[in-house]
């Protein structure tokens, strides 16, 4: 069993992305070898662009299965729009019409349970893909892909988790911005949850939505504040007046900023932003020992 961690915000623009893609080679380097990277951003994944060395591997179709009504075999009884809890069957009988949306299909495969009349069959429909990257270092990057047009974020990030290797001590997620559906997905089977935020009004008000959440779902989180030194200081106040811990601050630096915008964050790295990163993978070094220790693991 791995240690899992998400790197999360309420918004996009913290530098989720940074701080994932850094944590990721900063506890390579000092702390675990086997660790995973996978980037559950199915909407927009941009992970990979900051590997220089990086290499594609297998990919995997992934799809899903979605019931069609054979209207030569339908009596149009309405049971399976009945049965469908996410109102994706239309059945008509004055006009003998019916129909599934797939856009609002779960999958659950009730409706075919239901219909009686054998009118129901399913068939796979791609809805992304899940990638493997050689990133040159580490057990690699995994990536979920959504297809374009597609709405279900949400079961492709179920999808890419399952195809996780076991042989991993620690798996980062980067997850997806916001506070939705998709979020929660991520982190529903972590040990832990980064948030990162920046110490400006939007980060503060993003930050307490994801701190509700994470509260109603009862996961343990820190807090990193990206940027540090632009801004006010709202966001610390409200952190020690809801006793939250601050596990890193990231200043802000305008070379290393003008590099994220080039792809080439791991090159270079300035050395006030490695002690940093050097103290935040300390103390995920020693949240993974006690993992390690509550679930007497010895890898
Ligand atoms: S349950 Fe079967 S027969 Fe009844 S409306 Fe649905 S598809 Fe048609
Ligand atoms: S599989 Fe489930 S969600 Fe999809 S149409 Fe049938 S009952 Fe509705």
């Amino acid at each position: 069993m791995a240690f899992k961690v998400a790197v999360a915000s309420g918004k996009g623009g913290t530098g989720k992305t940074t701080v994932s893609v850094n944590l990721f080679h900063y506890m390579h380097k000092n702390v675990c070898k086997d660790i995973q990277l996978v980037d559950c951003d199915v909407e927009e994944p941009n992970d990979a662009i900051f590997f220089p060395d990086i290499k594609i591997g297998a990919e995997k179709e992934i799809t899903q299965l979605i019931p069609e009504i054979d209207n030569s075999q339908c009596t149009y009884c309405r049971k399976c729009a009945d049965y469908c809890e996410f109102n994706a069957i239309v059945v008509l009988p004055p006009i003998q019409f019916a129909e599934i949306n797939a856009s609002l299909c779960h999958s659950c495969g009730a409706c075919s349970f239901a219909c009686e009349y054998n009118a129901i069959s399913e068939k796979p429909v791609p809805i992304g893909k899940v990638t493997f990257f050689d990133t040159g270092f580490g057990n690699g990057l995994l990536e979920g892909k959504l297809k374009i047009g597609s709405a279900m974020q949400t079961l492709l990030i179920k999808e890419s988790k399952n195809l996780v290797p076991q042989n991993n001590k620690m798996v980062l997620y980067d997850a997806p911005p916001g506070t939705s559906c998709p979020v929660v997905e991520t982190v529903a089977d972590v040990d832990y949850v980064i948030l990162v935020t920046e110490p400006t009004p939007f980060g503060l008000h993003d930050l307490t939505l994801m701190v509700d959440l994470l509260k109603e779902i009862q996961k343990p989180f820190g807090v990193i504040v990206n940027k540090a030194g632009l801004g006010n200081n709202a966001i610390y106040e409200y952190l020690h007046k809801e006793n939250i811990e601050l596990i890193g601050e990231i200043p802000f630096n305008q070379e290393y900023a003008a590099r994220y915008a080039k792809g080439s964050l791991l090159e270079e790295i300035p050395q006030e932003m490695e002690e940093c990163y050097l103290k935040i993978t300390q103390d995920l070094e020693r949240r993974m020992t006690d993992y390690e220790g509550n679930n007497n693991l010895k890898w």
